[in-house]
Parts: structure tokens; C-alpha cells; sequence
């Protein structure tokens, strides 16, 4: 099998996001294409292979960062670099910036966008080199045998597939209290991040809520969040170009040295980014300090269950969501 040319497919290169819209709903078997960094690899391998491609990097509408006067508006292909580099992000809302600096590398910084990193599939390797487990359409979970390589995978919400949400853009944008734009044939939606993500519990076949002819345009962050103070970290094997083993992202609001509203959410736990409302709950209104810290990380995991090879991710969640209320 050569992993260096692509099947052959059709290719639709819309301007307008009406037309985006319409050819993906209509054309049969397409795939919707922004900066390609998670497609290509599906299609190289063979693993995915669509019959026609939508590719939607030609549609101005969906490029930049806006700031408005309930917040800001981010375009879904804005680059990752672009948001790293961007000074009212950096400003106000930091957290998005550091985890779209710390995303792969420079080059598929440059070319990955906000909406691709967000809708990007499962990175559990068996699925990814084509196999026939639950997510693609089997009857089997090769990750979840006693041999099986499980070390990235989940510790909440199995159902099946154990895999983990990959995207780094994603957490940040669920503690920011993000809102997904979506347009789609009846117009446009605007979808709380943390109902946009689904698990294999819902539909093992898909990662978030969109269906044929819907298109990510944007993401907007409520001006509340603005000047926050913000945390977020992202473990890993390697010190670039690798997923996280655990990542976190929070937001607080301070009243004096005591906090008065918290949002923390953990990434490559679950296969959604997953919201730790129980932390959130129990810090708010408390000191920030070390105590409030230690009960943080500890009702952090509870409920977690580990398979085989991914128990260290448990610690290791307890300590970043730990460090998040303490260091923020
Ligand atoms: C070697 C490597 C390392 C990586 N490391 C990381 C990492 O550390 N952290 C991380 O978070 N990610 C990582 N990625 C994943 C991913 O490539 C990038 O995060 C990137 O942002 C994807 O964006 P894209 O625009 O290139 O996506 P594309 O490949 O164009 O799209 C990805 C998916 O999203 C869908 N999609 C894209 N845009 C939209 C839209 N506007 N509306 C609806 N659906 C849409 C596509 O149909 C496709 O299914 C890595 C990828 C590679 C190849
Ligand atoms: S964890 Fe999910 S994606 Fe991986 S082999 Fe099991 S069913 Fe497939």
C-alpha cells in the first residue's frame, strides 16, 4: 500500500459558504476539507475514503478573529498559528492562544485551523490504520484487550470505543464557555461547545453533534471571560508534534483571593473534552490556595476507571487540575 498518493476523488472549491453548505449536503459520500492536516492521513492510508472532497479553505467568510462587544468571534479557518499569535487573544483571553501554540508544530500550526482542530476525528491507532473496530463499523474494540495498546485511551465515558478526545483547541474553548456556529440549510445555530462534542455512548461513529450539510463557521466567547485568569497545560510524550497524554484548561473569575466562578476542563480523558463541574462547584467561593487545590485534583478523577496501560493518566490529571486552581 503506498502511503504517498491519494485515491483519486472529486473536488468542489466553493466561495460562498451557501454553496459549502448545499454541495454537502447533495454530494454523495463528500468530505468536507479546511486545512487537510487530519484528512490527509485518512486518505493517504487508504483508512477513509470519500468519493468527493468540499474544500472550504477559499471561503473568506469563515477566516479572522473579530472582537465584538459581547466578546469575540473567531472564524473557523483561522489558523492555529494565527490564534497563538493574535494580541487581543492573548490578552484577554489567553488560554485559547497557549493551547493552539502548544498543537503539533509550526508547519501544521500554520496550515490547521480552529474549525478542522475542533471536528477532528479519534486518534486511537488502530482506528486511524484502518481496521474494522467498533468506530468504523465493527464489532470489536482492538484497544481494549489485555494486549491491546490502551496507553492514550480513556478513563471516562467507555461505551464500546475507548478513545479520547485529540484536540487541544478543544478544552480551552469549553472552559471559555464557547459557542459553535453552525450553518446548515434551516441557517445558522449557535451550540454550546460542550453539547457539541458527543460520545460513542450517543454515536460511535462520530465525534460531535454535526450532520451532512452543516459547517462549522465560528466559535464565540462570551465577554464575561475576558481578563480572566487562565491556566492550561498539555502533557506528552514528546515536547512537540505529539497529542496529549492529559491536558487541562481552566478559567476563573477572582473576587479578592477567593474564587468566585471557575470553568475546568480535562482533554484525552474522555472522548469529549470533559467539563469537571464537581471542581468547579467545590472551589467556588473558596480561597485559592494549596488546600483548595488538593481537593480539586482529588475529586477530579473520582469515577475514573482505567484499562489496561493508561493508569498513570490518573495522577497525572489529579496533579494538572490541581496545579490549574492553584496556578491560574
Ligand atoms: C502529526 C500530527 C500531529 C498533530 N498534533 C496535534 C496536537 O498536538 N493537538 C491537536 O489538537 N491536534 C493535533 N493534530 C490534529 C490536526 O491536524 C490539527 O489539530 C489541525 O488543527 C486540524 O485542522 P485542519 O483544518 O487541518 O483539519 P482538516 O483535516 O481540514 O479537517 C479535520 C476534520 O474536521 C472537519 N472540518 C474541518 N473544518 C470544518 C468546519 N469548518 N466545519 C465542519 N467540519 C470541519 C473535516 O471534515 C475533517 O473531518 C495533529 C495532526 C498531525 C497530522
Ligand atoms: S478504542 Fe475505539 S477507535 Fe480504538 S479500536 Fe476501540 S473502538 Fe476502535
Amino acid at each position: 500500500m503506498s502511503r504517498d498518493m491519494m485515491p483519486s476523488f472529486e473536488l468542489y472549491q466553493p466561495d460562498t459558504l451557501e454553496n459549502a453548505v448545499k454541495l454537502s449536503k447533495d454530494v454523495e459520500k463528500s468530505w468536507l476539507l479546511a486545512g487537510g492536516q487530519d484528512s490527509y492521513d485518512w486518505f493517504k492510508d487508504r483508512a477513509k475514503r470519500p468519493a468527493a472532497l468540499i474544500d472550504i479553505s477559499g471561503i473568506t467568510a469563515l477566516k479572522g478573529i473579530r472582537e465584538t462587544a459581547a466578546g469575540l468571534e473567531v472564524g473557523a479557518l483561522t489558523t492555529l498559528t494565527e490564534i497563538a499569535n493574535d494580541p487581543v487573544i492573548n490578552g484577554k483571553y489567553s488560554v485559547l492562544a497557549r493551547a493552539a501554540a502548544r498543537v503539533a508544530s509550526p508547519q501544521i500550526r500554520n496550515a490547521g485551523t480552529l474549525g478542522g482542530n475542533l471536528c477532528q476525528d479519534a486518534r486511537c491507532w488502530y482506528y486511524r490504520s484502518g481496521v474494522d473496530c467498533y468506530r468504523a463499523g465493527g464489532n470489536n474494540c482492538y484497544a481494549d484487550t489485555p494486549q491491546g495498546q490502551n496507553r492514550e485511551h480513556c478513563l471516562f465515558g467507555a461505551a464500546r470505543c475507548i478513545a479520547v478526545s485529540p484536540s487541544d483547541l478543544a478544552p480551552a474553548v469549553v472552559a471559555l464557555e464557547g459557542g459553535i456556529v453552525i450553518a446548515g440549510d434551516g441557517g445558522e445555530k449557535v451550540v454550546p461547545a460542550e453539547e457539541f462534542f458527543i460520545g460513542p455512548s450517543r454515536d460511535i461513529t462520530r465525534m460531535n453533534i454535526l450532520k451532512p450539510g452543516e459547517i462549522v463557521t465560528a466559535v464565540r466567547i462570551p465577554v464575561k471571560w475576558a481578563g480572566a485568569r487562565f491556566y492550561f497545560e498539555k502533557v506528552t510524550d514528546r515536547a512537540v508534534w505529539d497529542f496529549a497524554l492529559v491536558n487541562v484548561a481552566s478559567a476563573m473569575i477572582m473576587d479578592g483571593t477567593a474564587i468566585k466562578e471557575a470553568r475546568i476542563v480535562c482533554g484525552a480523558v474522555e472522548c469529549v473534552p470533559r467539563r469537571l463541574k464537581a471542581v468547579e462547584d467545590a472551589v467556588k467561593g473558596q480561597q485559592q490556595n494549596e488546600e483548595t487545590a488538593m481537593i480539586a485534583g482529588r475529586i477530579a478523577t473520582q469515577g475514573a476507571t482505567a484499562v489496561q496501560y493508561n493508569g498513570y493518566k490518573i495522577p497525572l490529571m489529579e496533579n494538572l487540575v490541581r496545579r490549574a486552581v492553584r496556578d491560574s
